[in-house]
């Protein structure tokens, strides 16, 4: 039988044990999460949040060293609001931020589209040749 993920069905969030993240062990990391539509997931169905994790997390590429107990110690890394909200950072740097992180977002979902597009037709493509 097909494993479910072949055929474009996703988990729901009971069936993965979806729940509250401990860095770097969450979504953010994940090399199933997407940004688009405010976060989203390749496997899992529903919003996803940055912060939560399901069973089944893999770091993403340049990423996994994330995985090296020494790495997680680090610091997680602040959100934009954390950083809008910070007051010893100028606004013209604020400004600056934004800017590149706007430019970052509609890379980042035009990427997601495109994989959504590949991934829609590989399925279709399967679904043909079964
Ligand atoms: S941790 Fe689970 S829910 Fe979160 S992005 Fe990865 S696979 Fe999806």
């Amino acid at each position: 039988m097909a494993d479910r993920d072949d055929v474009g069905i996703k988990y729901t969030k009971a069936e993965c044990d979806y729940g509250p993240g401990d860095w770097p062990h969450e979504c953010s990391t994940c090399a199933h999460f997407r940004t688009f539509s405010g976060g989203k997931c390749q496997i899992v169905t529903g919003k996803i949040l940055g912060s939560d994790l399901c069973k089944f997390h893999v770091f993403k590429t340049g990423q996994e060293d994330l995985e090296d107990e020494d790495s997680a110690d680090l610091e997680r890394p602040r959100t934009m609001y954390e950083i809008m909200r910070d007051p010893k950072i100028s606004s013209k740097k604020k400004e600056e931020i934004n800017q590149s992180y706007s430019s970052w977002l509609q890379k980042s979902q035009k990427r997601s589209l495109e994989e959504k597009r590949t991934e829609i037709r590989a399925t279709r493509r399967r679904r043909e040749e079964e």
